[in-house]
């Protein structure tokens, strides 16, 4: 008799079960809430029916229900906060993640003492070794004003055999010890017949000797000669950073090196059609179910590459056209470098102070950029510009206005990011010329290791300084701004973008001048519909609108209402990607 009851429990709940699954039929109404749509048409929809991946309906509460029936799941916001699943115009998620597998060098050690604990304390961490290299990662750039400190460490003579790498926070800049600068052949001897990119990028000392810190060109030769790192471990640092941006509500990103790997060559790079960079390792996970985000990847190609570079980069997107979350979109060109001292590669309009006669690279033969940008937006590429001086944006801009002249306006939103700098003539023409603004508006305040430090000041001419970041020129200018991180080089938080953007607060004070504040509205819209066109896909994400991806992150407040500091700290709940849940706060 027990043995029947028990079956008939068992029967019960197996019943019941299956009526709860057919009762899900795969439909989920999302309700009882505070919803955000950044779709101007109904920008504050009572709730969501979602299907699957899809989104299929927006609007008033009874009338999503009656679309999916009484039968669909519910999802009860009690009363929370949901917009579309927060996008970054320029993240490298790959690389970021892959620094989440390595050791930080931390800020703040003052003299060898403290830098010989730390190392020591590392001893046995295996995140520092690199196939027999010992490698520091996220050095803040600091540490380049005092290299004597570094030499009396990492050059005593129990690193006579040790290789030592310590790469730049800026990604831009790094340094390297005597034996990694000889597993790299960097000698004197080599460099006196080294091309112009290395020879101007090692850094000497005033009597000529190398200090083993470099910048682009010449750092490049030393990542060249690291040892190139697997898939699996690729896969691994792909997940971690996807992780990390689901922690912070996105769901989509612009990876803009994705024909590179991590510690590869990137400055004087030219890849070419066999150099597939992190798409493998993502194109992997994504047929595996296992890629949270849809990536957009961009392939570095060399600014003075021939226009023949295009056809490499058209037969790579081809070869990676069957993943829809991973799709090779378009090409990333270093149009100058950083403008902060010593490294000064930033192209601007006037000599720096401390070089007179130099203001950056000048030798960029403008007919034949032209006919590669062109080529570019003929095979439908989006051009995504990292361009910090105002000299390198009047560049890119120049080159797009020559490609609308040869093409026409083909529709495709190409951009610049970083625009440290931009000249007053540069900014009608992004309207003009439909090029998009893909702005890290975190760095728009006084950090201890961002803009008008000591690393700027009495180096770039002051009048260059006075509108550095110059969100509030470019939005009245009507120029479509897109968030950006520029992960690692800062946190993908986009809530303390937001939060700067609006302020222009950093630790150390307010940037100047308030001007170039823009208001809360103008940045959700930069990381979520405008950020989707950057990327080229506002078809399929960007908003919470029929047709698109089921894309969402929940905060905890309503981020359009509370106060900027509150907004700050806001904590994010969940993250939906396509349907489902793919981070869970606590
Ligand atoms: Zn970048």
């Amino acid at each position: 008799m027990k043995r029947s009851m028990l079956y008939l429990v068992c029967a019960l709940a197996i019943s019941s079960y299956s009526v709860a699954a057919q009762q899900s039929d795969n439909k989920t109404i999302i309700y009882g809430g505070e919803i955000y749509s950044s779709d101007p048409n109904v920008l504050h929809p009572e709730a969501i029916g979602i299907e699957g991946k899809n989104i299929i309906a927006v609007g008033k509460y009874q009338d999503v229900l009656q679309q999916l029936g009484e039968n669909a799941q519910r999802v009860d916001l009690k009363g929370k906060y949901l917009m579309p699943g927060l996008i970054d115009s320029h993240a490298h998620v790959a690389y970021a993640g892959f620094q989440t597998l390595t050791l930080e060098f931390p800020d703040g050690m003052n003299d060898a003492a403290a830098i010989r604990a730390f190392v020591e304390k590392n001893n046995n961490n295996p995140q520092r070794d690199i196939r027999g290299i010992q490698f520091y990662s996220n050095v803040p750039l600091s540490y380049w004003d005092n290299i004597p400190l570094l030499d009396s460490v990492f050059n005593s003579p129990e690193y006579k055999n040790i290789p030592v790498v310590l790469a730049g926070a800026d990604a831009h800049t790094g340094w390297a010890n005597q034996a990694m600068l000889i597993k790299s052949g960097v000698t004197a001897e080599t460099l006196e017949k080294a091309d112009a990119n290395i020879k101007s990028g090692t850094i000497l000392t005033p009597d000529g000797k190398i200090t083993g810190f470099m910048t682009e060109g010449a750092w490049d030769h030393v990542m060249g000669s690291i040892p190139p790192m697997d898939d699996a471990k690729l896969s691994r640092a792909v997940i971690a950073g996807a992780d990390v941006m689901n922690s912070f509500g996105l769901t989509a990103w612009m990876e803009p090196l994705s024909n590179t790997r991590p510690l590869s060559p990137m400055f004087n790079a030219s890849p070419g059609r066999n150099d597939l960079g992190v798409l493998p390792a993502y194109t992997a996970l994504a047929k595996a179910g296992k890629l949270t985000g849809h990536m957009t990847g961009l392939a570095l190609v060399n600014i003075n590459a021939s226009p023949a570079t295009i056809d490499d980069i058209a037969a790579i997107r081809e070869q990676f056209s069957q993943t829809p979350d991973v799709k090779l979109m378009g090409i990333k060109i270093f149009q100058d470098g950083v403008i902060e001292y010593p490294s000064q590669t930033a192209k601007l309009s006037q000599p720096y102070l401390n070089r007179p006669g130099y203001s950056g690279n000048d030798t960029l033969d403008k007919a034949k950029y032209c006919q590669l940008i062109a080529k570019a937006d003929a095979e439908n590429m989006i051009v995504h510009f990292h361009a910090i001086g105002d000299r390198a944006v009047q560049e890119s801009l120049d080159a797009v206005a020559c490609t609308r002249k040869a093409n026409g306006n083909s529709n495709i939103l190409h951009s610049i990011t970083h625009l440290e700098v931009v000249s007053p003539e540069s900014l009608p023409r992004f309207q003009q010329l439909n090029v998009a603004a893909s702005m890290q508006l975190l760095w728009a305040g006084i950090d201890s290791d961002g803009a008008t430090t000591t690393m700027l000041e009495g180096k770039v001419p002051a009048p260059l300084l006075t509108h550095l970041y110059p969100a509030g020129d470019l939005y009245r200018h009507h120029a479509l701004i897109a968030g950006a991180s520029d992960w690692p080089v800062s946190s993908p938080n986009p809530l303390l973008a937001i939060y700067t953007a609006v302020t222009r607060k950093g630790e150390l004070g307010e940037l100047p001048p308030d001007s170039e504040k823009i208001d809360r509205a103008a940045m959700l819209q930069a990381y979520t519909i405008n950020a989707a066109k950057v990327i080229g896909r506002d078809k399929e994400i960007g908003s919470i609108a029929v047709g698109k991806s089921a894309d969402f992150v929940l905060f905890d407040r309503n981020l359009e209402k509370v106060s900027i500091e509150s907004l700050r700290d806001a904590k994010v709940l969940w993250t939906m990607f396509e349907g489902q849940q793919v981070y869970r706060g606590n």
